[in-house]
């Protein structure tokens, strides 16, 4: 047989403009705060285990994960660098972590006191991050609990590195939530830096990162700025694109008669227009509840789509084209790039950036440079 042509669309991931992204962003900060990569659900669904291999190269030492199976999966080696797990650790899962090489972030009480008690089984003087509450009421200690654990007698056989908590509303830099959060946070620094004298400390996402020094103290942890999307919606994004879609053309329909494109009838198209079909749809992340209109470029030229995404196609309306720059079967319809489309709503509205990238499906066949 001859090599198989893809039949789905091709989403190429640029690693070098993660690398630089997260170059920007050590720009951001001064020269002792370290910048982590948040690679959690599969680096933001563009594949953890390449991201993070060009991070690391890059000099990044922190990585954090959602759970331990992400983390033992990422290929990372625990030696020189942090794996970090958000979501903690579950009673049992203490082996794992300690044979991985695994960092939890202890969120509650009785977490941090399960860790003490298998550190001192094991003798060993095990690292974790305690998470306080400062606002988000997600996962975090509160300021109370976190006191209670500091000025508990009971010997402490743990050795948190960070104290650290998660801002609600970075995006909206004049949120007062913002400020109020700071001022919580600091508190808790100030408690745990009387038992954890070396005890660092981490506040900002990569919104937060754009708040200012003051929320950076000695870690910062990004993960949207790295894959390219505006933390803030609404100013000019600086970092760079990441994300390139391009889906193959199915077939080209030139209508000879008025009809109705797609699901429900949405969209009236005239005799005499001309369609491309594409493969792409929204079981490939290209959802049709994001209420914008794809944007496809083809030959320098723009198309929109028309008529509702279907599951595994999406139709353009090519009319405009001149008949000597027609796409054709099997020609690509670039559907993201530097100023198209799904990047263009990723930079307009920071939010829904996450859900399109973490959305991208897994027919594609991925790319990276
Ligand atoms: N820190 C924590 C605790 C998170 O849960 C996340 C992501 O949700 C991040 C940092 C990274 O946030 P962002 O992608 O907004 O930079």
């Amino acid at each position: 047989l001859p090599a198989m042509i893809t039949s789905s669309g091709i989403l190429t991931i640029d690693l070098h403009a993660i690398c630089a992204n997260w170059h920007f962003l050590k720009n951001q900060v001064a020269p002792h705060v370290d910048v982590a990569a948040v690679v959690k659900a599969n680096a933001y669904g563009l594949g953890a285990v390449p991201v993070v291999r060009a991070l690391r190269k890059e000099g990044c030492t922190t990585f954090f994960f959602a759970t331990k199976e992400e983390a033992l999966a990422s290929g990372l080696n625990g030696e020189h660098c942090l794996k970090i797990v958000l979501s903690g650790v579950r009673s049992g899962d203490e082996p794992f972590f300690v044979e991985g090489q695994l960092t939890p972030v202890l969120y509650s009480l009785a977490d941090v006191q399960r860790w003490n008690a298998y550190a001192k089984n094991c003798c060993k003087r095990l690292p974790c991050i305690l998470k306080v509450d400062t606002g988000m009421t997600r996962m975090g200690m509160s300021i109370e609990e976190l006191e209670a654990f500091c000025e508990a007698h009971a010997s402490i056989h743990i050795a948190p590195l960070f104290l650290m908590s998660h801002l609600a509303c970075a995006d909206t830099p004049s949120h007062p939530a913002n400020q109020r959060q700071l001022q919580l946070f600091k508190q808790a620094l100030d408690i745990a830096q009387v038992r954890f004298p070396e005890i660092k400390a981490s506040l900002a996402n990569s919104a937060g990162i754009l708040l200012g020094a003051d929320w950076h103290f000695d870690l910062v942890r990004p993960g949207a700025a790295l894959y390219g999307i505006n933390p803030v919606s609404g100013i000019p994004n600086l970092l760079k694109p990441v994300i390139t879609l391009s889906l193959p053309v199915l077939q080209i329909r030139s209508l000879q008669h008025d009809a109705y494109v797609g699901y429900s009838a949405t969209h009236f198209a005239k005799a005499g227009s001309r369609l491309a079909v594409v493969a792409g749809g929204y079981a490939d992340g290209i959802h049709r509840t994001l209420g914008f209109k794809p944007l496809a470029q083809f030959n320098g030229m723009a198309f929109e789509a028309v008529g509702r995404v279907s599951m595994d196609s999406c139709v353009f309306d090519i009319s405009q084209c001149p008949e000597n720059r027609l796409p054709q079967v099997g020609d690509y319809l670039e559907v993201v790039n530097e100023s198209l489309s799904l990047n263009f709503l990723m930079e307009r509205n920071a939010s829904l950036g996450y859900e399109v990238l973490n959305s991208l499906g897994t027919r594609f066949h991925r790319i990276y440079q």
